[in-house]
């Protein structure tokens, strides 16, 4: 394993012939990166992690900040995989120059729902950088988690959109015992809190179950219920969008239904998503 700054010195080892795996992240590495690192280590002969908070995707200041940066123990975890691995830790700088500038896109409706709605010129951030990074790492495949689907969707678009040769890579999202999806953000929580918070992938789970017999607006409703009752939590949405285009579906025969949802618990913002 071999750590870079400079994505120019990074590039020096790179060996073009060769297939490259990618994984961009943004540190306080958990299980759920581990199995997307993994996959790429299988799949390709090199690998690539990232490591980089990125500023323009987050549109609150105070969520940037406290943000978990761990770089020392992530590097000591990602060294115990014992693999050829490549990784990029770079400053902003490196990336975007002198400003952070943010890209133009227009990915239509797929960023008007859910998090694109919640969170200001989220996934214009998130386009930035992963098109800097893809067009700096070149990799033959790039892996991205489902626990972020909606990003996902956003990312195989870009490549599309401008003709990136990537290969976008949908990983299955890891879990903690209770169903939590594993996310750096969970570091933030308390231990009491990381108990009560799987009540998101509970309500998903209930939820899939209610979609076999009752109606969309019902579904709503029995969700809605759930929360009330849970005041520890402010739910910012649950949605139940067809997989593609991730437009609420009307009735339930329309595209490949997945439910999504959103909440905050504490200052806590946590996500997830089930296929239906
Ligand atoms: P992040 O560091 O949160 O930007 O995540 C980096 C990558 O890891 C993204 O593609 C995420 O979707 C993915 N990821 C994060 N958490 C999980 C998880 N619990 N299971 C699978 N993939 C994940």
């Amino acid at each position: 394993m071999e750590v870079f700054k400079i994505y120019k010195k990074l590039e020096k080892h790179l060996n073009d012939r060769e297939n490259v795996g990618f994984v961009p992240t943004m540190g306080a590495l958990h299980r759920g990166h581990l199995s997307l690192i993994k996959r790429s280590l299988a799949d390709n002969p090199q690998t690539v992690v990232s490591i980089f908070v990125n500023p323009t995707q987050f549109d609150d200041a105070a969520d940037l900040q406290r943000y978990p940066r761990t770089l020392a123990k992530d590097l000591e975890l990602l060294q115990t995989l014992g693999a050829k691995l490549w990784v990029y830790t770079p400053e902003a700088a490196d990336l975007y120059g002198e400003s952070l500038a943010v890209g133009e896109y227009d990915f239509g409706a797929l960023t008007k729902t859910m998090e694109g709605r919640s969170r200001h010129q989220h996934f214009e951030g998130v386009a930035t950088v992963v098109e800097k990074l893809l067009r700096k790492v070149g990799p033959t495949k790039a892996y991205f988690g489902e626990k972020d689907f909606q990003q996902v969707r956003v990312i195989e678009t870009l490549v599309a959109q401008k003709n990136l040769q990537t290969q976008i890579i949908r990983c299955p999202i890891v879990r903690e015992a209770n169903g939590l999806a594993m996310s750096s953000r969970n570091a933030l929580l308390t231990t009491e809190e990381r108990a009560q918070a799987g009540l998101l992938y509970q309500t998903l789970q209930a939820a899939k179950t209610k979609f076999k017999t009752q109606s969309i607006d019902q579904i709503h409703q029995w969700v809605q219920d759930v929360f009330n009752k849970n005041p520890q939590f402010t739910l910012d949405y649950f949605s139940i969008c067809d997989e593609t285009h991730l437009q609420e579906i009307k009735n339930p025969i329309g595209g490949i239904p997945r439910g999504f949802i959103a909440a905050k618990l504490g200052n806590i913002r946590l996500i997830d998503n089930l296929s239906f």
